[in-house]
C-alpha cells in the first residue's frame, strides 16, 4: 500500500457511497457514514453568522461548543482545534519535548507524523494483543536518558493501561499525551477518557463518532497551558502587540463548531444505535472460531466508534485480505485498520524495523473493521456476517 491510500481522504470518503435505504436489499455498504444534524436545524445554528460576521478567530459557536464539550468530557481546560493532527502537534509544542518520544506503531499516520514534524524521534512500543493498546513493559524497556514523552493512543476507544503508564513516566518525569482520537465520550468508572495522563487530543474528523466536519481538541491541565495552547495554535500571537511563541494556525472556524453543537444535541441516540450494532454484531460473531473480537470492559463506558475483528487464517479458513476482497466484491466495505504498520509505511521503513514490535506487525496482518454507524440497519448487520462467514469457504 503506498502512503497516499493511508491518506484521509481514502479511509474517510464516504461521499461516493450511496445511503444504507433498508428497501435495497444488495445496495453497498459503506465501513463508515457521517453523522450529519437535521438541515434546518444547522440553518438556524449558523443563521446569526450573517449578522455578527464574525467566523472565525474564538468566535461564540468555538467558545460555546468549547464549554459544552468540557461538561460532556468532564475536563476543564480544552481548545478546538482546526482537526486533531494539529491539535496533537500543538499539545507537543505546548510540552517544549525534546528528544525521543515513545508511542505505538499500531494507529493512524497522524500519530507518527505529528511527533517527526515536531522535530522529535518517535521510539516505538509493542502492543498488547489482547486490546492492541501500548504495552506498558514495552514502553519500560525502551526509556533512555533522551526521552522526554511517552504519546499513547486509546486505540478503537480501548482506554489504554493508564495507571501503569502514568505510573512509569511519574517514575521517570515523562510528560504523557495521549492520543484520544478515537476515544471521545468514553469513561472510565464514570471518569472522562480525556482526563488521563498531562494532555489529550481528540479528533472531530467527519469519520469520528462526534464530528465537527474537521476538527479536534486539544485538552490540557490548568490555565497557563491552556493559554499557551491557545497562543500556539494563533500564530504565537500573546498579546495586542506582542508575538511570543513561533505559533502555527490551527483553530476552529465557526461553521465548524455550529456543526458541533447540533452534533452533540444528537449524539447520545447515535452511540445508542452504534451500541445495537456492537452488540448484533457480537451475536453474531462472537465463538466463530478462528474471529476474535475486542473484549468489553468492566467498569468502561464505549463509545461503540469501530468493530475491530482479527481473523486467524488458519482457524477461520481464510485470511483477513480474503476477507476483506470477498466482502467487497459483494458490496460490503471493511477496512484495514490499522495495516500497514507506521513502521512499515514507505516513508518509514528504512529507518525503522517493524519486526520489533512483532504483536503489532501480526495485528496489523489480521485486523479488519466492519461497517460501523448509527444508521447501520440490523438487516445490513445481518448481511455482513452473512458474507463474512461465507467467506470461509473462499480458497
Ligand atoms: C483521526 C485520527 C487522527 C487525526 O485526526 P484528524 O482530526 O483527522 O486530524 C489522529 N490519530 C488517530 C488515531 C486518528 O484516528
Amino acid at each position: 500500500m503506498s502512503p497516499d491510500k493511508i491518506s484521509p481522504m481514502t479511509v474517510t470518503d464516504t461521499d461516493s457511497y450511496p445511503e444504507d435505504t433498508s428497501d435495497a436489499i444488495d445496495a453497498p455498504i459503506p465501513v463508515t457514514r457521517s453523522s450529519m444534524p437535521d438541515f434546518d436545524a444547522f440553518v438556524r445554528e449558523i443563521a446569526p453568522l450573517w449578522e455578527s460576521r464574525w467566523l472565525t478567530n474564538r468566535g461564540e459557536k468555538v467558545r460555546s461548543l468549547e464549554a459544552e464539550l468540557n461538561t460532556y468530557l468532564g475536563v476543564e481546560h480544552s481548545a478546538l482545534t482546526v482537526n486533531g493532527h494539529m491539535a496533537l502537534e500543538t499539545l507537543l509544542q505546548a510540552f517544549d519535548l525534546t528528544g525521543e518520544v515513545i508511542t505505538t506503531p499500531f494507529t493512524f499516520a497522524s500519530t507518527t507524523h505529528a511527533i517527526v514534524r515536531s522535530g522529535l524521534t518517535p521510539v516505538f512500543a509493542d502492543i498488547k494483543s489482547d486490546d492492541y493498546t501500548i504495552d506498558p513493559a514495552s514502553i519500560e524497556a525502551l526509556i533512555t536518558p533522551r526521552t522526554s514523552a511517552i504519546v499513547p493512543v486509546h486505540i478503537y476507544g480501548t482506554l489504554c493501561d493508564v495507571d501503569a503508564i502514568q505510573e512509569i513516566a511519574d517514575r521517570h518525569g515523562l510528560a504523557v499525551i495521549y492520543d484520544a482520537a478515537h476515544a471521545f465520550g468514553v469513561e472510565r468508572n464514570g471518569v472522562g477518557a480525556a482526563s488521563f495522563g498531562d494532555a489529550s487530543m481528540l479528533s472531530f474528523h467527519a469519520t469520528k463518532v462526534f464530528n465537527t466536519v474537521e476538527g479536534g481538541l486539544a485538552v490540557v491541565k490548568g490555565t497557563s497551558l491552556l493559554a499557551k495552547v491557545k497562543h500556539l495554535q494563533n500564530f504565537g500571537i500573546t498579546g495586542l502587540d506582542e508575538v511570543g511563541h513561533v505559533g502555527g494556525n490551527a483553530k476552529m472556524n465557526e461553521f465548524s463548531a455550529a456543526m458541533g453543537l447540533c452534533n452533540l444535541r444528537t449524539l447520545h441516540g447515535d452511540i445508542q444505535r452504534r451500541e445495537q450494532v456492537d452488540a448484533a454484531y457480537r451475536d453474531r460473531l462472537s465463538g466463530v472460531p478462528g474471529i476474535h473480537l475486542l473484549e468489553q470492559v468492566e467498569g468502561v463506558a464505549s463509545n461503540y466508534a469501530y468493530f475491530p475483528i482479527t481473523v486467524n487464517p488458519d482457524e477461520f479458513g481464510a485470511t483477513r485480505d480474503q476477507v476483506h476482497d470477498g466482502l467487497a466484491i459483494r458490496g460490503v466495505y471493511t477496512r484495514k485498520y490499522f495495516y500497514p504498520l507506521i513502521t512499515d509505511f514507505a516513508v518509514y521503513r528504512d529507518t525503522f524495523d517493524s519486526t520489533a514490535t512483532p504483536v503489532a506487525k501480526r495485528a496489523a496482518d489480521e485486523v479488519l473493521t466492519l461497517p460501523m454507524y448509527a444508521d447501520l440497519s440490523m438487516r445490513n448487520v445481518n448481511r455482513i456476517c452473512d458474507e463474512l462467514l461465507a467467506a470461509r469457504t473462499v480458497e
